[in-house]
């Protein structure tokens, strides 16, 4: 997404497309990716705009509350937040620290006996972790 385009987004979600705002929304609305809010931070530091760590981060979570970016939590150190907003699935790989989606329809998961007594399955993400081969 451009800038204009980005502000035009934010603006039909009832989001007020301050200039942070579209600093942080170019940055993570550039393409399909999974930022941590640090790397939001160094590319928006990288693009030359000065918005400060605080303000990435209440940006971000306003981006979450409007249902814009979802957030991918890998461990409780870890947190990624992802635009592509429909149900995935994730590879998670622990040496490089990246994540890559997997498509709803790649997976499939039986877990109607397990359910506790009295719930009712809701939704399911799944995080798969996966490192790197050792070459032999
Ligand atoms: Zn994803």
């Amino acid at each position: 997404m451009t800038r204009d385009e980005v502000g035009q987004f934010l603006g039909r979600h009832g989001v007020t497309p301050t200039s942070q705002r579209l600093d942080v929304g170019e940055v993570i609305f550039s393409k399909p990716q999974h930022l941590s809010a640090e790397q939001v931070i160094t590319a928006t530091r990288v693009a030359g705009s000065r918005v400060s760590k605080a303000t990435v981060y209440n940006t971000l979570n306003l981006f979450c509350e409007k249902g814009l970016v979802r957030t991918v939590n890998v461990d409780p150190e870890r947190q990624f937040y992802d635009p592509t907003i429909l149900s995935h699935h994730h590879f998670f790989n622990v040496d490089t620290g990246e994540l890559t989606d997997i498509p709803m329809e790649g997976l499939s998961l039986d877990v109607k006996r397990e359910l506790p007594p009295g719930t009712e399955q809701v939704g399911i993400e799944v995080v798969i972790q996966v490192r790197d081969q050792s070459p032999e």
